[in-house]
């Protein structure tokens, strides 16, 4: 029977290991996508940001924390996207591999599900993405985790902001573009933009400067008294404390969006 030949093979699941995760720790799942230099050139993504690219990335996001409600933050930036699970989430008995596996599907395929709805272009290849999870203990490691994701964006895209505009509007070539900029610092880079191509950084867009967090928020609807659950797409700077202050829901002790945001206060 069939009961027989399960007990003869069921030893082999006992070879499965225990990846529970750590209790009380933020549970941080960042995705990245696999050769996106390649794929960004390949699907003509605008350079230095594609601002479609960016908005497909925040809207598979968007489809992850609809998923996991015990997401409370998400940040995400060029081919990348950081989910932040609350410490006490249960989720999946807090098995490793489920958590970790699922968000990385859901995101792919929510990626691949939306692409013609944000982008022209056909979709030539199979989009991936790896996924990690890193834990950590106190509020102020998870602090410092954003704000290492958030000042690798700065680094970066103040380097492409420039790259680009020399090569796009200065017509260098990329070696040559790159030498240029060798050596330089932030100050440097900034007086190039603005006295070559007349560009103030701090007008570029702050979802290029900043990436884009996304958070769980009760918004006041526009010309009515009602009030709805919303997963928000912002733009500040994590690094300050004041971000920390004005969103002290996300570190409080039961993480519900008690700040209301009103609409104008973010882009719906
Ligand atoms: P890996 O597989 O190791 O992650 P990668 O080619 O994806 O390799 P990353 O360091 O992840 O390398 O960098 C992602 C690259 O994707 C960026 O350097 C940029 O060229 C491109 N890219 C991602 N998003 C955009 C965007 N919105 N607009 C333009 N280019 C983008
Ligand atoms: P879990 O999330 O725990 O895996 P589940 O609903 O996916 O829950 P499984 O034990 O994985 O449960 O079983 C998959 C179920 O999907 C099957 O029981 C069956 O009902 C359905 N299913 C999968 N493939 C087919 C198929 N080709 N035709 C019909 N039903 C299918
Ligand atoms: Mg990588
Ligand atoms: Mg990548
Ligand atoms: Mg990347
Ligand atoms: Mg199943």
């Amino acid at each position: 029977t069939s009961t027989m030949a399960n007990s003869k093979y069921e030893y082999v699941k006992s070879y499965e290991l225990e990846d529970k995760i750590m209790p009380n720790c933020w549970i941080v799942v960042r995705i990245d996508g696999k050769g996106f230099h390649k794929f960004s050139e390949k699907h003509k993504f605008e350079k230095p940001n594609d601002i479609k690219a960016l908005n497909l990335m925040n809207q598979a996001a968007i489809s992850v924390m609809e998923e996991f409600r015990d997401i409370i933050i998400s940040y995400g930036q060029s081919d990348e996207y950081s989910f932040v699970f609350k410490k006490d989430a249960n989720i999946y008995n807090r098995r490793s591999a489920k958590i970790l596996s699922y968000v990385t599907s859901i995101f792919t395929s929510s990626y691949v599900h939306h692409w013609p709805m944000f982008q022209d272009k056909k979709l030539e290849s199979l989009p991936s993405f790896d996924g990690r999870i890193v834990l950590y203990p106190s509020d102020q490691n998870l602090k410092d985790y954003l704000s290492w994701r958030q000042a690798d964006v700065h680094v970066n895209n103040l380097y492409n902001t420039a790259f680009w505009n020399l090569v796009l509007k200065s017509g260098l070539t990329n070696q040559e573009a790159e030498a240029r900029l060798r050596g330089t610092f932030s100050a440097d880079k900034n007086e190039l933009l603005f006295s070559e191509f007349g560009i103030n950084y701090n007008s570029v867009p702050a979802i290029f400067r900043k990436g884009t967090i996304l958070l769980r928020k009760r918004v006041l609807l526009p010309n009515s008294e009602s009030r709805r659950q919303l997963i928000v797409p912002i733009h500040e700077d994590m690094i300050r404390e004041k971000f920390w202050k004005t969103h002290q829901e996300l570190l409080g002790k039961y993480h519900s969006p008690e700040v209301d945001l009103k609409c104008q206060d973010c882009e719906l």
